[in-house]
């Protein structure tokens, strides 16, 4: 039985439907209520209802489409979701908690095209896009695991996919995730991560939202970059931040770069020179990302010498930056790992 998909539908769908089997149309909203409130994953839990709603709803509606195939959690108390959907195919996201912040790491794409070298997620290619529905179960999903007096502080899209090749359904699902009827998250605690597709960027900035943008950089010189990000030959580096430059000049929020330091490939002085010369004169903050090793990738993660020398180069030329803490090292947490090692492994999890 074909179930509609609470998530992928508004709140005046689902209360039409509602209406259409001789309900009042607020249950929806009430619905929506407890789903988003009060965690609710199932309709017989909603006791706000009438029954014969609730057994109707249960009949023809599901609250999440995916199962759980992994559940794993690193010594640093990071969790790690594998979730798989009714085709089968599984996207990683993941929660994070450092202070007072509650991170969930969301993916948006099953596999993704863009074929960055050192990056797990994309070894198989572009299997398909997440729906609205799927993204928003990842949001909900992670935030049904922190304890009742929790709440999601900060959301990053740095899970599995190209975000913006994807921008409608995620863009669909943040606002939820932001508007008072969701989770009522604020926008400026959303980071989009992208490969830097300049048309995209600018569709988002004009969707004018303070959603803080993150542009995947990697490289400050073209050949290079062209090397680590096969899609820059298709775009160029001149485009990408010239996007980067028109979503600060139209939401005000400064763009983060980030930096994948690969040992011997493009964390030598001289590249942390151009990194520091090409950003000196724009309002950015970057962010030097130590390489997570992954199997069968032949880059190496540099030595702590190396990183602070290339993170004191850039700094010399007025620019921001910061090291990124590694976080759920032993259980995969990069993207696309856990995936890859199930789907690996002789006898995958099911
Ligand atoms: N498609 C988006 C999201 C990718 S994941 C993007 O390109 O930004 C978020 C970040 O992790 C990206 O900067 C990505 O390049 C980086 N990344 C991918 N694989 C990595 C690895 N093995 N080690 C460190 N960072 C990695």
């Amino acid at each position: 039985m074909n179930l509609r998909p609470l998530l992928d539908h508004s709140e005046t769908e689902l209360a039409d439907w509602i209406a259409g089997h001789g309900f009042r149309r607020y249950h929806a909203r009430q619905i929506l209520r407890w789903v988003f409130d009060r965690r609710a994953t199932d309709f017989a839990a909603i006791t706000e209802l009438p029954k014969p709603l609730r057994e109707q709803l249960a009949q023809s509606w599901t609250v999440f489409t995916g199962s759980i195939d992994a559940d794993v959690t690193a010594p640093d108390g990071t969790r790690k979701l594998l979730l798989a959907w009714p085709d089968r195919r599984r996207v990683e996201c993941v929660l994070m908690a450092e202070a007072d912040r509650r991170t969930a790491c969301l993916s948006t794409q099953v596999g993704c095209g863009m074929g960055c070298v050192f990056c797990a997620s994309g070894l198989k290619g572009f299997e398909r896009n997440l729906t609205r529905g799927e993204i928003l179960e990842q949001v909900l999903r992670l935030r049904n695991l922190l304890p009742p007096q929790e709440r999601l502080t900060h959301i990053v899209v740095m899970g599995m996919g190209e975000s913006l090749a994807n921008l409608d359904h995620l863009l669909a699902a943040l606002d939820r995730v932001c508007s008072p009827a969701g989770l009522g998250l604020s926008p400026r605690r959303v980071t989009i991560s992208t490969v830097g597709l300049p048309d995209k960027m600018r569709a988002l900035a004009r969707h004018n939202r303070p959603y803080h943008l993150a542009v995947s950089l990697h490289a400050a010189d073209p050949e290079l970059r062209d090397r680590l990000v096969p899609i820059n030959d298709k775009v160029g580096l001149n485009d990408v931040l010239a996007a980067a430059d028109a979503y600060f000049a139209a939401t005000g929020r400064q763009v983060t770069y980030e930096y994948v330091l690969l040992h011997g490939v493009n964390d030598r002085p001289e590249d942390a020179h151009k990194l520091g010369r090409l950003l000196a004169h724009r309002k950015a903050h970057v962010n030097l990302i130590p390489f997570n090793p992954v199997p069968d990738l032949r880059f190496r993660r540099p030595g702590p010498d190396a990183i602070r020398r290339f993170e004191e180069i850039v700094r010399g030329y007025g620019v921001a930056i910061t090291v990124r803490k590694t976080k759920g090292r032993p259980i995969d947490a990069a993207c696309g790992q856990l995936r890859r090692r199930v789907e690996a492994s002789p006898a995958p999890a099911t």
